[in-house]
């Protein structure tokens, strides 16, 4: 296993998709403050270093449409209540971030003008040259997609250098690491391998949509303190996806 030791990766605007899963802490759902801080206080370094950060994040940790489903319950419903559950965690990032004097906007694919600005590519583009941390919440907007293809989307249209994913582990592996410790790591891969082996890392959707725009995907663990700052400067484990070299 080694260890990513590359420049700086120099980019000057990022997208960073935090999972619901990554505000859960060792609970088995809900949101645990201090995890919410620890990943604020990272995503706090790196904006005071002068990039342009956006965030999409998540809702697993709350509901998901398709385990609704699994139980009856119809698909589109269960997908906007979803989208819903993004929102909530979005507002609990938006609220630590502000503790730490990060300046931020939420802003969601469904309107709800009362706590957030709705969607507007451009004016989300100008808060990011203002020095705002932009977070994306409810998704695509639309039932049937995910975080991570709202991820691709919004990273495409904010033309971001890259869209770092954090996980739950250090990278893209062969197979799970945590069950198979046999599992292979990667530190490089295209968007054809990871389609083709079906690694399970985005869903096919975010990963065709990165590659068909030429977008980096950067898979990193969240929860190692410190971790995104340390992968803004190419330092720490990594696995970067990209076009076929
Ligand atoms: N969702 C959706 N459309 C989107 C994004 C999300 O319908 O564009 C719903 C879907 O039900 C999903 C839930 O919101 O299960 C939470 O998002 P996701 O599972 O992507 O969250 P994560 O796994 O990143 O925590």
């Amino acid at each position: 296993m080694t260890e990513n030791r590359e420049q700086s990766l120099s980019y000057k605007r990022v997208l960073l998709k935090v999972s619901g899963e990554a505000l859960m802490g060792s609970g088995p759902s809900g949101i645990d403050p201090e995890m919410v801080d620890a990943v604020a206080a990272d995503i706090s370094a790196v904006a005071a270093t002068g990039v342009q950060v956006c965030l999409v994040v998540g809702g697993g940790n709350i509901f998901r449409g398709i385990a609704a489903a699994a139980k009856g319950m119809d698909r589109a419903q269960g997908d906007y209540a979803g989208m819903l559950a993004t929102v909530i965690n979005a507002l609990m990032l938006q609220n630590a971030l502000e503790r730490r004097s990060v300046e931020t906007r939420v802003m969601t694919a469904i309107q709800m003008a009362s706590i957030a600005e709705p969607y507007i590519r451009r004016r989300a583009v100008r808060h990011m040259e203002k020095g705002r941390v932009v977070i994306f919440a409810a998704g695509t907007g639309n039932p049937f997609f995910t975080t991570d293809t709202a991820a691709a989307l919004r990273a495409n249209e904010m033309e971001c250098d890259a869209l770092l994913k954090g996980t739950q582990v250090d990278g893209v592996y062969s197979a799970d690491p945590r069950r198979n410790p046999d599992a292979e790591r990667y530190s490089q891969l295209t968007y054809l391998e990871v389609l083709a082996r079906d690694l399970n890392v985005m869903d096919a959707a975010a990963i065709s949509l990165a590659r068909e725009n030429k977008l980096p995907i950067v898979v990193f663990n969240i929860h190692a303190p410190g971790a995104f700052s340390a992968v803004m400067r190419g330092e720490g484990l990594f696995t970067r996806i990209v076009e076929a070299s």
